[in-house]
């Protein structure tokens, strides 16, 4: 399974990467038993191949021969695998170090000198299609989907290539056409702009229907460089959303409103971020960014479920109760002390640029515009019918296993 040429394929140890690759492919016989019974089952399976393949990043400069033939087998090995897990649970107790657990030891481990009541708190994996974490205080539970994790990812790593390529554009222009950058980024006509625009929209679009995640495109980073810039801006968000949960946790809500709760729940995590490594410009950038994707995914559902007459002036495109979610007292003091550093800082504004942009882009498309792309999303992302799911299945377990006879040994339990 080795490839000739790795260069430019990343894993992404965060995630599920591990207990994909540390574990024997699971040998066909052992799969018959576990196959997808019904359209749940299916749903299931796909959401979980979504996430373990897209645990190992392939850049555009890896070779057009090595992306086809590693992934082909990447693909085919996250899927059987997916099918066990869907069986048998997805590998997140110990020794599996993921994500939910490195954050929430270090969080806890920071912050539970103050609160000692956090050493009780459990992280739930759950597989929904919705954008949030939430907390049951009372049970010491936070719950967090996997495919939040994953869609993050996938917006950063889509964002991340917009913002190199328009910066590498402004580093070899002069002063005087940095404004005409910025106008291009922002509003100007670029397909090639509108089409990543519209596969961002496309992964917001599909967290409001029950959908076969997998059909979305795995975007590839231009470079190394563009996906430990994503890499690095996922994992700050994710932190930043465990730390607001054990807010809610640790914060007396007696007398305020559900306002001032959430306010003091985002600085409390904010706090707990001040120290990282990465330093505070990233941290900034990385809630920022959070922030404004929830907020679009936020006018995503309003457009589509709202009932809004006047679709230019009755709806709330600025949306400024959720934006000022980023600029509360205590960021704005952490502004001032800790001057961004150069980088985070023009990654933010031409990432505001291209948010703006696709708020224009969904402006544009219009009621009747929004409404026809997300009936062809659904249908292009429909979950497939039980028996050709299966028979597909079936195909890429074969092929794999006559491909690749040193596996014929691995006799998976
Ligand atoms: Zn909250």
């Amino acid at each position: 399974m080795e490839p000739d040429n790795r260069a430019g394929i990343f894993f992404d140890v965060d995630s599920f990467w591990m207990s994909v690759a540390d574990a024997p492919v699971p040998y066909p016989p052992t799969l018959l038993g576990v196959l997808p019974r019904t359209d749940l089952d299916v749903l299931r399976v796909c959401s979980i191949f979504a996430i373990l393949r897209s645990s190992t990043i392939f850049t555009e400069l890896v070779p057009a021969d090595v992306f086809d033939n590693f992934q082909r087998d990447w693909r085919r090995i996250s899927l059987m695998h997916a099918v066990k897990y869907s069986a048998e649970g997805l590998p997140v107790s110990t020794p599996v170090r993921h994500w939910s657990r490195i954050y929430l030891e270090k969080l806890v481990g920071s912050l539970s000198g103050e609160h000692p009541q956090l050493s009780s708190v459990k992280v739930i994996l759950g597989l929904e299609h919705r954008f949030y974490a939430w907390s049951i205080p009372s049970k010491f539970e936070i719950h967090i989907s996997l495919v939040m994790r994953h869609y993050l990812m996938t917006t950063n790593i889509i964002f991340s290539n917009v913002v190199q390529w328009a910066m590498n554009l402004e580093e070899r222009l002069d002063d005087g056409d940095k404004e005409a950058v910025a106008a291009f980024v922002t509003r100007g006509p670029n397909a090639a702009l509108d089409k990543l625009s519209d596969s961002i929209l496309g992964y917001l679009f599909s967290l409001f229907f029950d959908c076969n995640v997998s059909a979305l495109g795995a975007p590839r980073p231009r470079d190394e460089r563009t996906f430990r810039i994503a890499n690095r801006i996922t994992n700050l968000q994710l932190e930043f959303m465990i730390a607001h949960e054990l807010g809610h946790i640790v914060i007396p809500e007696d007398g305020l409103s559900a306002a001032e709760i959430e306010g003091r729940c985002d600085d409390f995590a904010r706090e707990a971020l001040k120290d990282e490594p990465e330093g505070p410009g990233w941290v900034l950038l990385s809630i920022s960014l959070l922030f404004r994707v929830m907020a679009l995914e936020r006018l995503i559902g309003h457009l589509l479920y709202g009932s809004i007459s006047d679709w230019r002036h009755g709806v709330d495109w600025d949306q400024m109760a959720v934006l000022e979610r980023i600029g509360s007292p205590l960021s704005a003091s952490w502004v001032e002390s800790n001057a961004m550093t150069a980088f985070p800082s023009s990654f933010e504004s031409y990432s505001m640029a291209l948010f703006e942009r696709m708020k224009y882009r969904l402006k544009d498309l219009g009621k009747a515009g929004v409404y026809s792309h997300f009936s062809e999303l659904k249908e292009d992302m429909s979950i497939p019918d039980r028996d050709d799911f299966i028979k597909q299945l079936m195909a890429a377990m074969v092929s794999l296993h006559l491909e690749h006879p040193e596996l014929r040994d691995m006799k998976g339990e």
